[in-house]
């Protein structure tokens, strides 16, 4: 019997999950992904900060596969375009046929058409942007280290993250820390005024998702790191190392960490008319995509709009997980048509040791508990025990010794040339 060909572009909580999933008895499926391993966003800011390498929560698709017995393929490519009509994904090396196609690329950085700022700001949404980060931040300190001039080290050792939301809280929480643990016990040639962290939200509070009450206490975790928070202040624009605020005035930074959008992964190929709001990829209740023939989107990149949640649902990892579930469980069963129902399961954030917050429903946890249950959370969601375990082990050596032994500074190799690496 010929088996139908569902493609899944996109191997991260959601197209890993669908994968998993498929009766691999009826379809055979086939996950495309540029990078060959499934990451784990939720701690990428841990790689930026040193606290984890980049193995530590990654785990290659190959080996996850293994368990289908070879009826799980995975593809290494780029998509760079998808023919509807012919049903045809082409990637960076090959076009691949499907009869019913899944996207799950996820989304990524929104710099809100501010003219280069791609090119100019860290950013920690990927590992790869992540690692760079945290190489960024090593040079810093190391030239910190050398620089006999005060005003020049100053300037080497400012970081500016811009965004309020989860990922600029932990990441100015892990700098914050760095400042107050790391620099005494292994930068002795700096004082801890030498490195600042200004953190910039545009709204009148941080972390909005949450209760009002939760984002005081982040901001009283963050003072306590010393992290400098600057509210209802939006940036404009960056050039020549001058950033620029809403209110008129510049200022010289040399550098920024990017968290405060994200968008929909650009698919070529997809008319404008799939598209909605955030460059998501608008869906019916059952994320079918709407407009097109046996096509799917699940997780970030996709926008299903409902009354419960009128924009979409939240970018975070639950939702690309259930709607994985659910589109499974309807793939499986022809007959099955279950809408999809997002299930809160809650939010949560850290700001550093001993302190996080986490929101259940109704009920609201701070400090030290928020910080175990953060942590416990993250240990049973990643992949793999070999993953779990280097992570715990790598906590455990951290919150013993306040510090990392995960601070090299890897500098890449130019040549030869690959430029399809860079895709
Ligand atoms: C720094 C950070 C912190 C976060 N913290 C949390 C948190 O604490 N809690 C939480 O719930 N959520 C958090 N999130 C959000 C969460 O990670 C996402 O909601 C979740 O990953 C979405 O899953 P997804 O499968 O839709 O996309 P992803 O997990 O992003 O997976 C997309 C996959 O598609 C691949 N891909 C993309 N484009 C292409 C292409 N053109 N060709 C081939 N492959 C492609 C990517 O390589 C990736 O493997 C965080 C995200 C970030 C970036």
């Amino acid at each position: 019997m010929n088996k139908e060909r569902i493609v899944i572009i996109g191997g991260g909580f959601a197209g890993m999950n669908l994968a998993k999933r498929l009766d691999v008895g009826m379809y055979d499926v086939k996950v495309i992904d540029r990078n060959n391993y499934h990451s784990f966003p939720p701690l990428f800011y841990q790689i930026a900060s040193s606290a984890l390498d980049v193995p530590s929560i990654s785990f290659p698709f190959r080996r996850e596969f293994k368990k289908s017995g070879g009826r799980i393929a995975y593809h290494m490519g780029h998509v760079k375009n998808i023919d509807l009509k012919n049903k045809v994904v082409t990637t960076s090396y090959e076009d691949v046929s499907y009869d019913r196609l899944v996207i799950a690329a996820g989304s990524t950085n929104n710099f809100f058409g501010m003219d280069g700022l791609g090119q100019n700001v860290f950013c920690i949404k990927t590992s790869a942007e992540a690692s760079h980060t945290r190489d960024e931040i090593l040079d810093r300190l190391e030239r910190g280290c050398i620089e006999k001039d005060a005003e020049r080290r100053k300037e080497l050792l400012s970081f500016l993250v811009i965004g309020g939301g989860p990922a600029g809280v932990e990441i100015a929480g892990a700098l914050g820390e760095m400042k107050r643990d790391v620099l005494p016990r292994e930068y002795p040639e700096l004082n801890a005024d030498d490195l600042s962290i200004t953190l910039v939200e545009g709204s009148g509070r941080l972390l909005s998702a949450f209760d009002p009450e939760l984002s005081r206490k982040a901001e009283k975790y963050l003072g306590e790191l010393m992290v400098d928070i600057r509210l209802n202040t939006v940036m404009k624009g960056y050039a020549d190392k001058m950033v620029s605020f809403a209110d008129g005035h510049k200022e010289y930074w040399e550098t920024l960490i990017w968290t405060a959008g994200v968008m929909g992964e650009p698919i070529p190929g997809l008319p404008d008319a799939f598209m909605g709001r955030g460059g998501r990829i608008l869906v019916d209740e059952m994320n079918k995509v709407i407009g097109a023939d046996d096509v799917y989107a699940i997780g970030d990149i996709a926008l299903m709009k409902t009354e419960d949640y009128p924009d979409g649902h939240p970018q975070v990892a639950q939702p690309a997980i259930q709607q994985a579930r659910n589109l499974a469980a309807n793939l499986n069963n022809p007959g099955r048509r279950h809408p999809f129902r997002y299930k809160d399961k809650g939010t949560m954030a850290t700001v550093g040791r001993n302190r996080a917050i986490a929101q259940i429903g109704k009920m609201t946890f701070s400090g030290r508990l928020a910080w175990w249950l953060w942590m416990l959370i993250h240990l049973i969601s990643i992949l793999g025990v070999r993953t779990k375990i280097t992570v715990l082990l790598n906590w455990i050596w951290n919150y013993c010794t306040y510090s990392t032994s995960l601070r090299l500074l890897m500098r890449p190799v130019k040549f030869p040339l690959r430029r399809h690496w860079g895709d």
